[in-house]
Formats: structure tokens, sequence, C-alpha cells
């Protein structure tokens, strides 16, 4: 019997490189499909919309909410971000293995509502690794960068709360051992 492919979620603190992660997955494995997100935050240079996030505003944002057509969503940094369900579930239904890249709050609310979905924490080698990423473009004022690292910890402290970590060494490191994870490599 072939084990049902399982709702994958990655998370970990801001500055980890999440992202990074994700982006060299993408490229080398196309085949894995990654859910992507409404976001009320606005587009960077570079992103598209339906590509990095859809991008929203507050009102479509609301009716998606009211809708339940989220299957978690959280506020973050000033802005909302949430997974919509369908497609997620669409995929499972599939037999396609699923990734989920979201921040803490909502990767609790997927354990809550998907008790078998396997919840992967991407660590930093180390806490002065974090400081040195979180701080390191020098563009942000003195009191940005402290509440970033005053919320960098609280989001280290909740690794127990996840199946498996993994220590962000190199991001080819990384990858691997996630694909090994989704049953993909
Ligand atoms: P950014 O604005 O840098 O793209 O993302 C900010 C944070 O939001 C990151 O930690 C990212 O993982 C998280 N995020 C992106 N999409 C979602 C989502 O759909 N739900 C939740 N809960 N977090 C998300």
């Amino acid at each position: 019997m072939t084990e049902r492919p399982r709702l994958t979620v990655l998370s970990g603190p801001s500055g980890v490189g999440k992202s990074t992660v994700l982006a060299h997955m993408r490229k080398a494995h196309p085949e894995v499909w990654y859910s992507v997100s409404a976001t009320t935050r606005k587009p960077r240079p570079g992103e598209r919309d339906g590509v990095q996030y859809f991008f929203v505003d507050d009102e479509t944002f609301d009716k998606m909410v009211a809708n339940g057509d989220f299957l978690e969503w959280a506020r973050f940094a000033g802005n909302r971000y949430g997974t919509p369900r369908r497609p997620v579930v669409e995929r499972l239904e599939q037999g396609q293995p699923v990734l989920l890249e979201i921040e803490l709050q909502g990767a609790r609310q997927v354990r809550e509502s998907m008790p078998d979905a396997q919840l992967v924490f991407l660590a930093p080698p180390s806490w002065e690794e974090l400081v040195r990423r979180l701080t390191g473009r020098g563009t942000e004022p003195e009191d940005v960068i402290d509440a970033r690292l005053r919320q960098a910890r609280v989001e280290l402290a909740a690794e127990p709360e996840f199946d498996t970590t993994l220590v962000n060494t190199s991001v080819e490191d990384v990858s691997a051992e996630l694909l090994a994870l989704l049953n993909v490599a």
C-alpha cells in the first residue's frame, strides 16, 4: 500500500531562509506542488501575482476569511497572509505531496485542523547567524531590528512544537532533506 501523501508545512523564524530554500526547490523540483498564498502585502520588485502570492486588497481578504476560503491565515508584520484551502485539498486528494511555507501562527492552525500534517521547522545554524541575517542589510532603524530580534526569539522557542527540525547550513542540503521528507527524493 502506498502511503497517502501528507501536507508538509515549512516554518521557522523570519530571516532563516525559508523562501531561499523554496526558490531553490522550485527550480530543481518543479514536480513538487507549493501552495500560493494570498496576501494583503504589496508586491516587491520582481514578484508577480499568482506566482509568489495572490496579491489582494483588504476587502478581498476579508471576504475570503468570511467565506471560509482559508485553511489558515495570520497577521504578520502589518499584513495578512492566508493559504487558500481548496487547491491544497484537491492536490492531496489527487495524491500529490503539498508544501506550505508559512509563519508560526499558521503552522499551529494547520496542526489543529489537519493533525496528520507534517510540521518542519527550519532553524538557523546559530543565534549569531540569525542576528547576522536579520541585521545584515543595515538599512533598518535600530528599534525595527530590536523588534525583529525579539520576534525571532519567540519564534525559535516554538521549535519543540514541530515534528522535525532542519538546520539551514546550506540551501542544497536543506532542500535535499526536505525532498526526502516529502517522499519525492
Ligand atoms: P514575506 O512578506 O516576507 O513574503 O512573508 C512574511 C511571512 O509570512 C513569512 O514568514 C512567510 O512564511 C509567511 N507566510 C507566507 N504565506 C503565508 C500564509 O499563507 N500563511 C501564513 N500563516 N504565513 C504565510
